[in-house]
């Protein structure tokens, strides 16, 4: 059974709250009233990008200003302009008025039972609402899992975000915010562990499919914060088109990659994850060759994903070709992952005996093979389950 249990203490829910019963309690008086509202509403579903913005307000200012403004608003113990004390006051005043501080609210928290997971539901600015998740990492800090898109278009056929289809795309600062969310609530919860030490790209969304964002989202984040590339991983379902595009784009950050296999049998590939094509396993083969002669020595920069579903692509056959698969290329690591359970999907989870004889299929081939943990699912936030309408 799902259990939620929401977050104690949490000034920012009860704010948004409290604002949406003021708006419906309201009598509008006059008609004029009523069309400043209707442009509230229309400016309200424009999302523009901070950076954009700015330049538009300030049009002679040195691009150093900017840079300025980047670094500070990802400094801990800010919590609004007005906190950028070295900014001139009439830009700070600007700033308040014209640009949010944030670009994505929360609606609503989660904690798991163990308390090492909490889920945020985020509004964007045109009140769309999508999923980030803070999980405690082996070195009691914490990685995030953040969105890059609300829904997604590859219709995975275990996979809860699939269901719902595509949205829309989150912008570059809408994904960037997700690390300054779960920055502030750490710092309003003192008694946890401080430090973002990671980031996946395991949230909502094929994050290739929003590339532009996702790569200015990555950048940014290496420039202002601690996060190094080897603790940034995007995930993908192997988008080849776009796989190609990234080798050969300088701009480009050297992250790590996880690709979504699930299968080295053609077939049973095409039919968990309907964008798979025919050709698509050597094709990877020989992306993954290319990648891996371009990142030479930098060992488990590659990670295939392999979620494990019953009598579905976890028989000792699949083991073995996977083996063999992953023999072909070289050096790639495989994460095992056990499979959520979510609504609607004919799929369940593997063995123990069926994960293990796994590993030792994959350990005897020389391959290093992790199992993941699976984390909040008590509160639907584990690989896979993140969607909107199971609210309790
Ligand atoms: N779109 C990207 C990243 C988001 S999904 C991708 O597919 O890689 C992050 C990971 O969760 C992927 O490896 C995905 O296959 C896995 N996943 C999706 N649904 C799952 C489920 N129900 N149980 C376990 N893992 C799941
Ligand atoms: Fe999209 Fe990834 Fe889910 Fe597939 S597993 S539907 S690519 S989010």
């Amino acid at each position: 059974m799902v259990r939620f249990s929401e977050v104690p203490q949490m000034n920012e829910i009860s704010k948004t709250r409290q604002c949406s019963h003021m708006i419906s309690s309201q009598k509008l008086q006059n008609s004029s009233e009523n069309a400043e509202q209707s442009m509230k509403a229309y400016q309200k579903k424009i999302r523009r990008n901070r950076k954009k913005h700015f330049f538009e307000l300030f049009q002679n200012e040195p691009e150093f200003r900017w840079k300025q403004i980047e670094q500070a608003i990802f400094k801990k113990k800010y919590y609004g302009w007005k906190d950028i004390t070295t900014l001139p006051k009439h830009i700070t005043a600007e700033l308040e008025k014209k640009i949010p501080w944030m670009s994505i609210e929360p609606v609503k928290i989660f904690e798991s039972e163990r308390k090492d997971t909490y889920k945020a539901i985020l509004k964007t600015e045109n009140g769309e609402e999508f999923e980030s998740v803070l999980m405690k990492n082996k070195r009691d800090q914490w990685s995030i899992c953040v969105s890059s898109q609300i829904g997604c278009a590859m219709g995975c056929r275990f996979c809860a975000t699939g269901k719902i289809g595509l949205k829309q795309n989150l912008t570059s600062d809408e994904i960037m915010d997700q690390y300054r969310f779960w920055n502030t609530f750490l710092l309003k919860h003192p008694n946890l562990p401080q430090r973002i030490s990671n980031v996946v790209f395991m949230g909502m969304g094929e994050p290739l499919a929003n590339y532009e964002n996702v790569k200015t989202t990555i950048q940014t984040w290496l420039n202002v914060t601690d996060l190094g590339n080897t603790r940034i991983t995007v995930s993908t379902v192997g988008l080849l088109p776009i796989l190609d595009q990234l080798l050969k784009d300088p701009q480009w950050p050297d992250v790590k990659l996880a690709i979504s296999l699930h299968s080295a049998d053609s077939k049973t590939r095409q039919e968990i994850v309907p964008t798979s094509m025919q050709q698509f396993l050597p094709k990877l083969e020989e992306w993954a060759k290319k990648y891996l002669q371009k990142h030479g020595n930098k060992r488990h920069h590659l990670t295939f994903e392999y979620v494990m579903l019953r009598d579905v692509n976890d028989t000792l056959k699949n083991a073995i070709l996977l083996a063999n698969f992953a023999r072909s290329i070289d050096n790639v690591k495989i994460n095992l992952i056990p499979y959520n359970f979510i609504d609607d999907a004919p799929y369940q989870k593997s063995t123990n005996e069926s994960i293990n004889r796994f590993v030792r299929v994959l350990e005897k081939n020389g391959i290093t093979v992790t199992v993941r943990k699976t984390m909040g699912d008590d509160i639907a936030a584990a690989c896979g389950q993140l969607i909107q309408k199971k609210y309790p």
